[in-house]
């Protein structure tokens, strides 16, 4: 029999996540569009900036991003590159702190400001117990991420949003995951005036069966959750020792294995 750690949720190859950064104010309209169509995402909110004109409001932060991922982006959006290693610490430590109490839950990922990373920027968001760490690096493919802690988005949504949709549903997915990953921010679409851009991806990829829908920090969980799987030498024999159900493939036809179970295909 052969075994592939193949699956998503449902048994779906395609996942998609959006990333959008700041927390503008226009994050109001773009997380209404989301809700709208079943599409997912994460936002990447500067601590500091909350409840400043233009930006969102501590108190709204909590139901805003219900059923989507509150994530940091640091206190005051610094190039972290560029500034003392003890700064560094306290831009995500401190976000982190202040997001967690907004949001109620461990806040896991962030995205860097203007992308800024290097080892010791990345060394430090490992070191401060996060999981991922998201860049500004367009792949222009669907691969799922090698290296959590510079996670290389697929594209801006200014950037063939609907071609590269259409190229993901056609992608070659046998003994694969894909994933596609959007990022922006929400003035952008008020700035560019089309919001119908989004509109019109969030209509078109909203409702599939063959896509699952999630939060950056969903695909983190899912996949440390697909890596953990013991299976016996035979391969016949699984077992999943955490909590939420992974699938896999046997033989190309999916298979779920509840939380804490163990399965004998
Ligand atoms: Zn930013």
């Amino acid at each position: 029999m052969k075994l592939c750690l193949d699956r998503y949720p449902g048994g779906v190859q395609r996942a998609l996540t959006m990333s959008y950064d700041d927390g503008i104010d226009y994050d109001r309209r773009l997380v209404d569009i989301f809700n709208r169509h079943g599409i997912r995402g994460t936002f990447h909110l500067i601590s500091g900036k909350l409840d400043q004109p233009g930006f969102v409001t501590a108190a709204e932060v909590k139901t805003l991003y219900d059923g989507h991922e509150v994530s940091a982006h640091s206190v005051t959006h610094p190039h972290l590159t560029q500034v003392p290693f003890d700064r560094i610490a306290g831009e995500m430590w401190e976000d982190r702190k202040r997001l967690e109490e907004l949001a109620g839950y461990p806040v896991k990922g962030m995205s860097y400001p203007y992308g800024s990373v290097n080892d010791t920027v990345a060394g430090a968001l490992a070191q401060l117990g996060f999981d991922y760490g998201r860049t500004v690096v367009s792949t222009g493919n669907f691969g799922i991420p090698h290296d959590l802690l510079r996670w290389n988005p697929t594209c801006h949504h200014d950037n063939q949003l609907m071609e590269t949709f259409d190229k993901f549903l056609s992608a070659w997915h046998r003994d694969n995951m894909l994933l596609m990953y959007v990022w922006g921010h929400s003035y952008e679409f008020e700035r560019n005036n089309n919001w119908q851009l989004i509109e019109q991806f969030c209509a078109a990829a909203g409702g599939r069966t063959d896509v699952w829908f999630a939060t950056n920090r969903d695909i983190v969980r899912y996949l440390q959750a697909l890596r953990r799987l013991q299976t016996s030498a035979d391969g016949r024999i699984v077992h999943n020792p955490s909590a939420i159900p992974v699938w896999i493939s046997a033989d190309g036809e999916p298979v779920q294995i509840g939380g804490g179970a163990t399965v004998t295909l």
